[in-house]
């Protein structure tokens, strides 16, 4: 872990993040948040998101739903939408989710990645847990004036790690 706080790779959207990209740096379980990763607040993730989701596993990468969501049907009805396993209220940044979610996948950190659009839960978990982060910019943060705050204090973590990418986007 160079840097808690800091993302391995960022992303403007989950749908930046190629498969066969993923595949080829050995990770076969990708641990997705959901609120504004997958999905906007209150919605379930779109056909973009439904097809992208198609097209890892098509590619050998299981999608998994890790989200901190207290809502108690939310989780599982998105993640029935996706076809994907899934764990709700998750705690991120404790690691007790990620292990229990690789545990119950059958992969190590090393064939782990995370996928969020938090630094202070997804990033600093994930980091913590020893998997690969992923930072993508969330989907909508209008509705809630906390998300802009929370958004400029992650700002310089987000700066620090580096650039969005498409990563063999087709
Ligand atoms: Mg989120």
């Amino acid at each position: 872990m160079p840097f808690p706080l800091l993302a391995d790779r960022t992303f403007r959207s989950v749908l930046d993040i190629s498969p066969q990209w993923l595949a080829g740096e050995g990770i076969r379980l990708l641990l997705a948040d959901l609120d504004n990763t997958l999905a906007p607040y209150g919605e379930e993730p779109d056909e973009a998101v439904r097809a992208w989701a198609g097209s890892l596993a098509a590619a050998g990468v299981d999608l998994f739903l890790l989200s901190n969501s207290r809502k108690p049907a939310r989780p599982g009805r998105c993640a029935g939408v996706l076809g994907i396993p899934f764990l709700g209220h998750a705690g991120k940044p404790k690691t007790g989710g990620f292990f229990r979610a690789m545990e119950r996948m059958g992969a190590a950190p090393a064939e782990t990645a995370v996928v969020g659009d938090q630094i202070f839960t997804d990033i600093l978990g994930g980091n913590r847990a020893g998997v690969r982060t992923l930072l993508v910019e969330p989907i909508r943060l209008a509705g809630n004036p906390g998300r802009y705050l929370r958004y400029a204090v992650e700002w310089p973590f987000r700066a620090l790690s580096g650039h969005p990418g498409e990563e063999g986007r087709p």
